[in-house]
């Protein structure tokens, strides 16, 4: 049982008479609480992270670098530890839980190096004089991140803040405010000045949220999390404007081709659907398979679903943990029960797990013969279920998966160079894995079009997102 003080600010844990419970979503048992912070510790926040802007702006970025290495190396030494906090507190699988610390960990070495390619440039003199492009850090930045990967992340976020020189509030989600305390923790302790980094457990995101976004000193808004409470903090923010980084919801397409190498196919879209039990941004929702190889690809995707073992995740030998809560779990019956009263085959799966356990466990499924108006076809799922479509030429799944609000990532497995080069410039979404069911990397800009948000994590836009541009007409 964990009942720590969660709150840094200025550089001081500190704990709050109002306190809220951290559930093991796999027994819902209390496995420790969290302080519940509220707007007037939230302005303390930023007051602390104002006055420490100018300092750490200053910081050279090698220096700011440092810290972000000294905590990836903490991180990698006590990764088993972590990792089984993670999977306690979130339900992944622990093999799981352990890549993302280590994904966490890289992300902060890239900040570190990228941190340091800040470039501006100058532009060509006139007969006044040259002119400059300067980046400089945008200021106190909100950090906002979801449960589902809470490591992952919060650390990006707040990796490539500090990389830029801005101090930052992070509001872990309050499913997983204990390992978010223990990386913060982590970063704090490689001696950041006070002010540089706070954190804000709370069980009230709404009100403390409301507090910062009505302060101008407030320069950015970063938020991981759904399209419908980031399009309700755009509506908030109407009369500041603030440089706002929005990575929502998805509801990813997977297209199969006829010339793919379909075992290596259906491990790839196994892979890319069930992780974490299909609660990910990217898990891919929609399959769309060429109807000639709809039998052999469903055959191999049927049989290594079936063999996927559902349970706690902190055991060490299961592939499916819980789903994060009961309004999970209903959302997912909800759509299973919809499509298959639409018509829809259920292939493997369909009903709930039996565990013995409290928490909300789904058994794997696929579902064939799905067709648009069904609600999974239309709503993100995050949960452990593939819906299963066939089409017969490109211009057909083309149109079929673009047919979303959402943008964010999309799978393609196939050969044919051409046309998969052709397929990546006619698909509307930010992240692509050809062949690729993991296609996230610290080098690689992450991030969505349409309802799945703006701006970008990762690869140099990653940093840019932190900046603010000038412009400089110099006459000597
Ligand atoms: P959520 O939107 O409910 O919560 C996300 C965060 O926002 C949490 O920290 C929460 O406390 C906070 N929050 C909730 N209501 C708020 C409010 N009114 N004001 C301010 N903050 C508020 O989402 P979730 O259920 O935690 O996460 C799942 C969603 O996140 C899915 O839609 C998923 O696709 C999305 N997601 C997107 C990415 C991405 O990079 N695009 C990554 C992971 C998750």
């Amino acid at each position: 049982m964990t009942d720590s003080a969660t709150l840094l600010i200025d550089g001081h844990w500190q704990s709050a008479p109002a306190r809220f419970d951290v559930l093991d979503p796999a027994s819902l048992e209390v496995i420790g609480t969290a302080a519940d912070a509220d707007a007037a510790q939230a302005r303390a926040a930023l007051d602390a992270a104002a006055a420490a802007f100018r300092g750490w702006a200053d910081t050279d970025p090698e220096t700011r670098g440092d810290h972000l290495r000294a905590a990836a190396t903490e991180i990698r030494a006590r990764r088993a530890e972590l990792a089984a906090l993670l999977s306690t507190e979130n339900g992944k699988p622990l093999a799981e839980a352990a890549g993302e610390l280590g994904s966490a960990a890289r992300m902060l070495d890239w900040a570190a190096e990228e941190g340091r390619r800040a470039y501006g440039r100058v532009t060509p003199s006139t007969a006044a004089g040259p002119g400059l492009v300067l980046r400089s850090p945008v200021g106190p930045v909100l950090a906002i991140t979801p449960w589902n990967f809470p490591a992952s992340m919060l650390i990006r976020k707040v990796g490539l803040a500090l990389a830029a020189g801005c101090p930052v509030i992070a509001k872990p989600a309050e499913q997983t405010p204990l390992i978010a305390t223990a990386l913060l923790g982590i970063l704090q302790e490689t001696g950041l000045p006070a002010g540089v980094l706070q954190s804000l457990t709370t069980a009230r995101p709404a009100e403390l949220t409301d507090a910062l976004l009505a302060d101008r000193r407030l320069r950015k808004l970063s938020f991981t999390g759904s399209t419908e409470v980031g399009l309700g903090l755009l509506r908030r923010t109407e009369n500041t404007l603030r440089r706002m980084s929005l990575e929502l919801g998805g509801h990813s397409p997977a297209i199969v081709f006829p010339d793919a190498d379909l075992e290596a196919a259906a491990a790839g879209v196994v892979a890319a659907k069930f992780f974490n039990a299909g609660q990910s941004c990217i898990a891919v929702n929609r399959l769309y398979v060429h109807e000639s190889v709809r039998d052999e690809l469903l055959a191999l995707i049927g049989k290594k679903t079936a063999a996927l073992r559902v349970g706690r995740g902190d055991t060490g030998n299961t592939d499916i943990g819980p789903l994060i809560d009961e309004a999970g779990f209903a959302k997912v019956r909800r759509q299973v029960t919809d499509a298959v009263a639409s018509g829809a085959t259920v292939l493997t799966g369909g009903e709930p797990a039996e565990t013995g356990l409290r928490g909300h466990f789904f058994t794997p499924t696929v579902l064939a013969d799905v067709t648009p108006e069904m609600l999974i076809s239309r709503e993100e799922t995050f949960g452990p279920v593939l819906a299963v479509s066939t089409f017969s030429t490109e211009d057909e799944v083309i149109e079929l998966a673009n047919a979303t609000e959402y943008g964010l990532a999309a799978y393609v497995f196939g050969t044919e160079l051409r046309r998969i080069w052709r397929v990546l410039g006619r698909l509307e979404f930010g992240v692509f894995g050809v062949n690729d069911p993991a296609p996230v990397r610290p080098e690689l800009p992450f991030g969505g079009q349409k309802n799945s948000g703006q701006e970008r994590e990762g690869g140099s836009e990653g940093i840019e997102a932190y900046t603010e541009t000038k412009a400089v007409a110099l006459r000597f």
